[in-house]
């Protein structure tokens, strides 16, 4: 085992928060049984304590000690064989050993077994749970790399273990599975449809989040936000809104083949042209996603245009993400030149 996984375990067992990397992104980890470790959490993230927090288990034995399985254990049974340790967290009645700034004081909580060696290995080595979102000031962009990390808390955590790019990218989908139909609370790598099929039984899918004010916590409309104005598009459908000055970036989902006529039509030279995937994989759409909105923030870009993903399978979860970071912004001012790819 590394020696900067001894030493995440150890500042944790001293009440200490340290970054960890995970499958989906980097966390921002403590004592999930510790109030005054979890207070530090939100200290550093600068999150209001209305939104509860994941709380991260070695294994599926670890459930029955901080949450009431009875009444679920089949749907708990089938979602674990299935998808843990993977990107799935279970939201569940919760057991009093939970502090209630864990969970916003709701009588639930929500648990998730994350699949990367390093998180296991720690979680190991200190034998209780973690409380971990993601690593990023509250409202940002998440880090899917331990440089993205130390860009914005390096001066803030001490340890920061370095466990790579993450492979997923995009965090965990949420199932509130104590409600009499299963509820999808965030969509993630693991669709609806996956869950449904593995339960024998329909799920209530998510549904875009509008309101100001949603009734779950953490739902909220605005999030993952760059500081430069980011505009959504989809391609050859939706017109690009009009340029008045400055350099633009352009995010595509797969590489396009005409960048010769894109540079006809948008002020941006070949290097402002990115794309998150060769030939349109959604799975590498999410690994790369928040990494290349945040290389590409607040680096003198007037405003960084994204294409809108396929909404299907883990599209869902991109789209959701994308949406809420470029929510502030409008979508087309429908007076700029159609892009037309
Ligand atoms: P993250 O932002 O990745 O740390 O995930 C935390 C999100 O999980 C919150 O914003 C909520 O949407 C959801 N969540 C956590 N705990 C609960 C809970 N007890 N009940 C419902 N949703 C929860
Ligand atoms: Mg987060």
């Amino acid at each position: 085992m590394e020696d900067e996984v001894f030493a995440a375990a150890e500042e944790l067992r001293r009440g200490g928060v340290v970054v960890l990397p995970t499958e989906t992104v980097y966390g921002l980890a403590a004592n999930a049984l510790d109030p005054i470790a979890v207070s530090k959490i939100f200290k550093i993230k600068g999150r209001p304590h209305s939104d509860p927090l994941i709380v991260h288990v070695l294994d599926d034995t670890w459930i029955d000690r901080y949450a009431y399985i009875n009444h679920y254990e089949n749907r708990i049974r089938a979602l674990v064989e299935s998808f843990w340790p993977g990107p799935l967290t279970l939201v569940i009645k919760k057991r009093a050993i939970i502090p209630d700034i864990v969970t916003a004081g709701f009588s639930s909580v929500a648990v998730r077994c994350p699949r990367h060696r390093m998180f296991h290995n720690v979680l190991a080595l200190c034998d209780f749970p973690l409380a971990a979102p993601s690593a990023n000031p509250f409202g940002y962009v998440s880090p899917t790399t331990a440089e993205q990390v130390r860009q914005t808390f390096g001066k803030k955590v001490k340890i920061i273990v370095d466990g790579g790019s993450c492979s997923v990218g995009l965090e965990s989908t949420i199932v509130d599975i104590s409600k009499e139909v299963p509820k999808i609370l965030r969509p993630g790598a693991i669709t609806a449809e996956k869950i449904s099929s593995v339960l024998d039984e329909p799920v209530s899918d998510y549904e875009q989040i509008v309101a100001e004010n949603p009734t779950t916590p953490g739902q909220l409309k605005q999030h993952y936000c760059t500081t430069t104005k980011l505009v959504l598009f989809q391609n050859g459908h939706c017109e690009i809104p009009s340029v008045s000055s400055g350099k633009v970036a352009i995010i595509f989902n797969k590489k396009p083949s005409n960048i010769e006529k894109i540079m006809k039509k948008l002020p941006l030279s070949i290097e402002d042209i990115f794309w998150l995937s060769e030939n349109g994989d959604q799975s590498d759409i999410a690994r790369n996603l928040f990494a290349t909105m945040q290389k590409l923030d607040g680096i003198g870009y007037s405003v960084i245009f994204c294409e809108r993903p396929k909404r299907d399978g883990i599209g869902v979860a991109i789209d959701d993400r994308l949406l809420r970071a470029a929510a502030k912004y409008q979508v087309s001012d429908g007076k700029g030149p159609c892009l037309d790819v």
